[in-house]
């Protein structure tokens, strides 16, 4: 039987139109939440990012900013800029795109990002806040991860979940997350010992390996919910026609681009998976919204705001 296929797209729709009504409300009140990017350097796919990031705000009304210092740098320029940043009142958040040039001492610029602008949620501050469980701002993807759970109406609590990846962006904060949520934890990483039968010990697996098509049906066992985080593009021919044996229609797409996104999952696992996240179309989406929730957030926490007249459903997971 083909796993339920869990759209994220339309979950990421769902609370953008939530947060636009909230966005409404703030304005109301005189209140426009400000959003910086700063970008360093060119790399394409930052620019991407950056730039979905900047539609983002332009589509529910947000107002934003892009900075883009040369990729020259130096770590004391760069923090300059996120110090002017920290005090501009009208800048609710801040984010600083990853990866930095070499030179940059990335820890010190995140160190210096205020932690009530911190809408990444990278701060020791609102780490330590995510260990204790205690009221924070919360790193975007793992957020979305618990946002496209909740809402796709799947148990957590009492359950087995194993997370492959221990990366301080995605796979720790998602093992707390899942961990405060009553979830019985395993994070496997790369030095982990017969990985897929410790993963098929889950009822929830979520990969955020960065292996293209690494998790393959021995990993899963019947009926789990799988959560694919891994976003990689392939652009060789003869993995695309391995992968996508029989997914003609992912085929054709990709002779047609040249390229295609996959996640880490293989796409052989929704023979075995009782739900599955696509890539694209999965966590991806999620990501970006959560970075828009994160904002609204921090601006009603910034500037005094009361909780929104019409809350979402995002209470579920905060
Ligand atoms: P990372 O490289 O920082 O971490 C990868 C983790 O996977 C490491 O902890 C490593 O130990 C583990 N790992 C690597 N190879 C392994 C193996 N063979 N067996 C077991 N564990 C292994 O990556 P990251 O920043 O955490 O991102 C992970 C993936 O998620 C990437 O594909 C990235 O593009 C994607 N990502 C997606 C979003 C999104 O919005 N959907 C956001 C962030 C990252």
């Amino acid at each position: 039987m083909a796993a339920h296929i869990l759209n994220g797209t339309e979950i990421g729709q769902q609370i953008r139109d939530e947060l636009r009504q909230q966005i409404q409300e703030l304005k109301q009140a005189g209140v426009t939440p400000g959003l910086a990017a700063v970008l360093v350097g060119d790399n394409p796919a930052s620019q991407i990012y950056v730039r979905n990031k900047i539609r983002a705000c332009e589509d529910l009304g947000l107002y934003s900013e892009r900075l883009t210092p040369p990729a020259t740098i130096t770590t004391d320029d760069l923090l300059a800029v996120v110090g002017e940043l920290n005090r501009r009142p009208q800048i609710d958040a801040i984010l600083v795109q990853l990866p930095l040039p070499r030179q940059v001492d990335t820890r010190r610029v995140l160190l210096a990002v205020d932690p009530a602008k911190d809408v990444d949620g990278f701060h020791p501050m609102n780490v330590g806040a995510l260990v204790a469980n205690r009221p924070g701002l919360r790193p975007c993807t793992p957020a979305g991860v618990m946002e496209l759970l909740a809402r796709s109406g799947i148990e957590i609590k009492g359950r087995r979940a194993v997370v492959i990846g221990r990366s301080d962006i995605v796979g720790k904060p998602l093992a707390l997350l899942l961990l405060h949520q009553h979830a019985t934890v395993t994070i496997c990483h790369s030095r982990t010992q017969d990985l897929p039968a410790v993963a098929r010990t889950a009822d929830l697996l979520l990969a955020a390996m960065g292996r293209a098509a690494f998790v393959t049906p021995d990993f899963v066992q019947p009926g789990a919910t799988v959560i694919d985080v891994g976003i990689n593009r392939i652009n060789d021919p003869a993995t695309a026609e391995q992968l996508f044996a029989g997914y003609p229609q992912r085929l054709e797409e990709f002779r047609r681009k040249g390229s295609a996104l996959v996640g880490d999952v293989h796409p052989d696992v929704a023979e075995v998976a009782g739900a599955l996240t696509p890539v694209p179309g999965g966590v991806g989406p999620l990501t970006i919204a959560m970075l828009m929730v994160n904002t609204v957030q921090a601006t009603r926490q910034r500037r005094g705001q009361p909780a929104p007249a019409h809350p979402s459903k995002l209470a579920a997971v905060r």
